[in-house]
């Protein structure tokens, strides 16, 4: 029979192994029991594990040395494992235990298994709550499941599958629905962590903050739909351990609506700076960067200067790239060294000796050091590989709005001169007011890339207005 309201296709896997260590043990038995539309199909084989098979285990499973002695071995049945597996829901009872034998059978093989998974225990859990123990044991007791061969894989997983059937029956659509959905919240969000906070959020675009313990600040993000970003957090296969520490701290999200991205970004930044969270502290959050610029030297060689830079230049002066540090922008400078066999000592990297520069002597420095190359050459090679880096020039005359348009309706006009934000107003009749209060431009990475694609791109949604009275 099919499910009514498990979701199909899915598959419901057990297997027999050499003992519990999840990367010492191997398989030596797998039952598959496919359930899709075309209906339920079962296979099972036995596998031939390279290892032995304690006493203790032969005895529990009735699988004995002698019999997967002439089995297949794993990367024999891989493919066709593979073919049963892939694109369906893999349920098993204890499922982290299957799918981590499973997954390092194949890993063995170099391939990344990766499923969505079902676990029968915790099906058990939620929907007899009230029973004692949840082991297969004590649910074949509890529900007269009838099974020939207990600890054979076909039949075990047989017996995960009758009581799968047994439950909606006996519970019906809701409760095995809400038996589900319970599962994946539980296994995404982190504990004391009221799921029903992300149903709360809007699909629109803004700021949200993740709050711990004692409301403690954690981290601020911006996004053009909060909802989905905010959930991305808690669902993603964590990145880094720092993204998980904010998940499992996290006990409310508030958030601020904006008009748009632009707007999202600006209140981000702000927001950021003025709250100071926990999380947020070694992010791109610096008021200062650096940037490079080209010097040129009696000799009439172009030689790369770093300096940092907290407000846009006024000077038509060409820079090359912001980084959030000296140590980057040297970094950068480095590479482009390599790539174009440039000369360290006029890329300020060594002190200039007189002599030839280390990379000379490497033999990668074409040898403007020791005469070898002329500065123009130099220059040439230079400008080359710097050429990515250069900052855009303004393309206006002076100040522009940028309107922002939410799906209410509500606007936001962005006052934005050569890459930095001026102010906000809500109507194009308090522009001179905006301009007025104009101060030093504050630089800030994420802003100045936004506006180079917005403005550059042709696809670009945005509305840009000239401000009327520009000077
Ligand atoms: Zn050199």
């Amino acid at each position: 029979m099919m499910f009514k309201y498990f979701p199909i296709p899915c598959v419901i896997v057990d297997i027999e192994t050499t003992g519990a260590n999840v990367t010492y043990d191997r398989i030596t038995e797998i039952g598959i029991i496919e359930v899709t539309e075309e209906g339920v199909k079962e296979w099972s084989t036995l596998i031939n594990p390279r290892a032995h098979i304690s006493e203790g285990i032969q005895l529990l499973t009735g699988i004995t040395n002698e019999m997967v002695l002439a089995a297949p071995y794993f990367e024999q049945v891989a493919k066709e494992i593979l073919l049963k597996l892939q694109g369906k829901l893999f349920i098993a009872h204890n499922v982290r235990f299957d799918y981590g034998f499973i997954r390092n059978e194949f890993s063995r093989l170099a391939y990344n298994f990766k499923s969505k998974l079902m676990c029968t225990v915790k099906l058990s859990r939620f929907l007899y709550a009230d029973r004692d123990g949840h082991s297969l044991e004590k649910i074949i007791a509890r529900h007269q499941i009838c099974v020939t061969h207990r600890h054979r894989a076909l039949d075990d997983a047989r017996a995960a599958y009758k009581f799968m059937a047994i439950a909606e029956e006996e519970k019906g659509e809701e409760l095995v629905k809400a038996a589900i959905q319970h599962q994946y919240r539980k296994e995404s969000m982190p504990a004391n962590f009221d799921a029903s906070l992300i149903d709360g959020l809007p699909n629109s675009s803004g700021v949200y903050y993740f709050w711990g313990e004692n409301k403690e600040l954690l981290y601020i993000g911006k996004s053009i739909n909060i909802r989905k970003r905010v959930l991305s957090h808690f669902t993603a296969d964590h990145k880094s351990s720092r993204e998980m520490k904010i998940c499992q701290q996290t006990r409310n999200i508030t958030f601020d609506k904006t008009t748009g991205e632009l707007s999202a970004l600006i209140l981000e930044s702000r927001k950021v700076k003025e709250l100071k969270p926990i999380y947020n502290r070694k992010l791109r959050r610096v008021s200062t960067f650096y940037s490079i610029q080209l010097i040129e030297t009696p000799d009439g060689v172009l030689s790369p200067q770093i300096f940092p830079i907290s407000e846009m230049p006024l000077t038509k002066q060409k820079l090359y790239g912001l980084f959030p540090s000296n140590k980057k922008a040297k970094q950068a400078i480095q590479s482009i060294c390599e790539q174009h066999q440039l000369c360290y000592h006029v890329c300020g990297l060594e002190k200039p000796t007189g002599r030839a520069c280390s990379s000379h002597q490497l033999k990668k420095c074409k040898g403007y050091c020791v005469g070898k190359q002329l500065a123009l050459q130099h220059n040439v090679k230079l400008l080359d590989g710097l050429g990515s880096l250069a900052l855009k020039t303004w393309p206006y005359k002076g100040p522009i709005a940028i309107v922002e348009k939410d799906a209410s309706g509500a606007e936001t006009c962005v006052l934005v001169d050569n890459w930095c934000v001026i102010g906000f107003t809500d109507s194009s009749a308090e522009f001179s007011d905006v301009l007025s209060q104009k101060s030093a431009l504050q630089i800030d990475r994420d802003i100045y890339r936004y506006l180079v694609t917005t403005i550059f791109s042709k696809d670009s949604l945005v509305n840009i207005k000239a401000i009327p009275n520009n000077q």
